[in-house]
């Protein structure tokens, strides 16, 4: 993996070998951390560097801060202030993933949430795809549930929670398939291993609404945005049954890592015709164009380095 030199850590940049935690950290025994997951784009006619979304990334990031009791400091624009420090300091210049964290630092055991020290660390890495198949991918219908938010809070990015994504992608992979649909205790489809669903039906795109165990992606809210306002389709938040997949037109995931994902297939059954549909065709072109910051309509979205 190709790995930034510097990171933040302990509140500074320092090289990335010096931001080490310790074995007996609670984020490490516990899985008491939460992350964002985050990219930039190079521009090349532009020689320039442009974060997506940073203030909603951060502003989610500290959301998930605030479930899990954690105390800061920092908001969204210092946060963004620092990110941009950091990515100068390394002077980038190609797709990079981002990947912010903030964690219990206390050392030793006990199991609680409560008077314990929180510390914010950040690392970047060189990234392109996520999943290789993205225009024809084959998803299985996962035999692992999705977290209920009962259990660990289903919107937020706990560390801890993502044992849940792991053994669904490894079980998928293994199985062949290039992802999961993940169903969530009320048998709904809720979402991939760490990515967003839509599927169009009837000419209707539908996700999952935020109450069915999802993370609320922002790659899945900027989807929406678009859809509605740039291909004037109507967008219908409702849960989704596990055999409407099968006869859906389109089916895509979206997420940072993930994009835009297309599913042509799930469980050996084809999705429309079993080829990439004309809407998320669409919706690829024009948020490709996006991320790079050439669509004056949504300049708004990016922050340049
Ligand atoms: N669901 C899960 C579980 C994820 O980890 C991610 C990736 N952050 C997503 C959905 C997609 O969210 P986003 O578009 O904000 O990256």
């Amino acid at each position: 993996m190709d790995l930034s030199k510097h990171a933040f850590f302990e509140g500074k940049i320092v090289p990335l070998s010096e931001a080490n935690i310790n074995i007996a950290t609670h984020g490490f025994l516990y899985g008491t951390s939460i992350f964002g997951g985050m990219r930039s784009y190079w521009n090349e006619e532009k020689k320039r560097l442009f974060v997506f979304r940073p203030y909603d990334h951060f502003r989610r990031l500290l959301h998930s801060a605030k479930m899990m009791s954690m105390r800061t400091e920092y908001d969204e624009e210092s946060l963004i202030d620092l990110t941009l420090e950091l990515l100068r300091t390394d002077n980038w210049q190609r797709d990079i993933y981002m990947r912010p964290t903030f964690y219990k630092a206390d050392l030793g055991i006990g199991v609680k949430l409560h008077d314990l020290k929180d510390e914010f660390c950040m690392f970047v890495m060189a990234f392109d795809k996520y999943v290789p198949n993205d225009t024809n991918a084959h998803v299985t219908v996962s035999s692992w549930r999705r977290i209920d938010d009962n259990v660990i809070p289903a919107r937020g990015k706990v560390a801890g929670a993502y044992v849940n994504s792991a053994l669904i992608k490894t079980d998928a992979n293994r199985s062949g398939f290039d992802e999961a649909l993940v169903l969530d205790n009320n048998g709904h489809v809720s979402e991939g291993s760490a990515m967003n669903i839509f599927m169009l039906r009837d000419g209707v795109l539908v996700p999952p609404p935020v109450t069915d165990n999802i993370l609320e992606g922002i790659t899945r809210k900027s989807i929406i945005e678009l859809a509605r306002n740039e291909l004037g389709l109507e967008v219908l938040e409702r849960s989704i049954d596990r055999t409407e997949v099968f006869i859906a037109e389109e089916m895509f995931m979206t997420g940072t890592a993930a994009q835009i994902t297309t599913v042509t297939k799930v469980d050996h059954r084809p999705i429309g015709a079993g080829v990439m549909g004309p809407v998320v065709t669409k919706l690829r072109i024009l948020y490709e164009d996006i991320l790079r910051g050439k669509n004056r309509n949504y300049e708004h979205w990016n922050v340049a380095v």
